[in-house]
């Protein structure tokens, strides 16, 4: 058998950091990849690119599927490339590992963006947990940063979990919304309203116009009711149309104005550290599950302990404690 070349992980790093497309792709590739060799090179790559990272603003996008997220960051993407700027599109997408394909990120849904020689388009890791996948996103972040893209946009769904991991790996989090979903705010679960830097509500042209309007007026009533006073940033709730690129300068004027304030009061640093922290806690709890789960004695143990306690021969404390005692050993 030929042995493959050996990697030169400098070399990739630096074709990387001159903006080479194919390296990008690879060292993405690299990232992503489930072999333990990979791993261990893609770790080495960024220790090597860290130091040229951080420099993005980060923003997410979360709203439920056909909200517009693909045609509202196909929009904005090229209104920002057009403006000097170099945009890298991500995606969270756990379930795409379920229908075996991404539907975010997705090239096809955001066309003029896949084109567009200063954007970056990579669908969602397909492999894994949530937690396994929000990391190889962070991860390819930290790539396309050292590749010099000044905007990092991460696209999710309205669903489950993978709003909050993105929330957390962002600097401004942007909750899209329908209009007439507000008629009974059954847009703003109280879980995304703490998560929201931003809300906009999309589709706000032809017919829609008026209701998108009403609809501003009942999430800003909502905002007030929810926020805690004395916030140092009040979400701004704003009237878009991804489809007819309205209002996406002045929403991109808002995040330019966080951006500003939050860099000066020190607060984007101290959120980005808080959120390496909370990334290493959530990684260790992964890994220690596995770890756990993974044990022979374990596997052997559980289902005996489980039976136990759903016929009220030991307490959970118990059942915990010998589990706990049994990885330890
Ligand atoms: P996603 O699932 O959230 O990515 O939503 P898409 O971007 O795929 O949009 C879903 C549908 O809504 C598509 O048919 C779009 O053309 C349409 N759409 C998206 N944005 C707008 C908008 O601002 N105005 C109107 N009228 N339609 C829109």
């Amino acid at each position: 058998m030929i042995e493959a070349p050996k990697l030169d992980l400098d070399d990739l790093a630096a074709r990387v950091r001159a903006g080479e497309r194919a390296a990008l792709g690879r060292a993405i590739t690299l990232v992503e990849s489930r072999r333990p060799d990979h791993e261990a090179a893609a770790q080495q790559l960024l220790l090597k690119l860290l130091p040229h990272s951080g420099t993005a603003y980060r923003v997410g996008i979360t709203g439920v599927p056909g909200v517009g997220k693909s045609t509202t960051i196909d929009t904005l993407g090229r209104n920002l490339t057009a403006s000097g700027h170099r945009v890298a599109v991500l995606a969270v997408d756990p379930s795409s590992q379920r229908t075996g394909g991404s539907i975010l990120g997705d090239k096809t849904r955001m066309a003029g963006l896949a084109v567009d020689p200063n954007a970056f388009i990579r669908p969602s890791p397909s492999a894994g947990t949530l937690g396994g996948v929000a990391r190889r996103t962070r991860e390819t972040m930290i790539v396309c940063e050292a590749a010099g893209f000044d905007v990092i946009i991460v696209e999710t769904v309205g669903i489950g979990q993978s709003e909050t991991a993105v929330a957390d790996m962002v600097d401004f989090f942007l909750v899209l919304l329908l209009p007439g979903a507000g008629d009974d705010l059954q847009g703003i679960k109280k879980g995304v309203i703490e998560l929201a830097d931003m809300l906009a509500v999309n589709k706000a042209d032809g017919d829609n116009a008026g209701r998108a309007r009403r609809a501003v007026s009942d999430y800003r009533a909502a905002l007030q009711i929810l926020m805690p006073p004395g916030a140092a940033w009040t979400p701004p709730v704003l009237t878009i149309s991804g489809l007819k690129n309205i209002g996406l300068d002045a929403l991109w004027a808002e995040i330019e104005r966080h951006r500003a304030l939050f860099e000066k009061s020190g607060a984007l640093a101290a959120r980005r550290s808080e959120q390496q922290v909370k990334w290493m806690w959530s990684m260790l709890e992964e890994g220690l599950m596995q770890r756990l789960k993974a044990d022979s004695r374990v596997r052997t143990r559980l289902p005996v302990l489980e039976q136990d306690l759903r016929e009220g021969r030991i307490t959970a404390t118990l059942a915990a404690t010998e589990i706990l005692s049994l990885a330890d050993g």
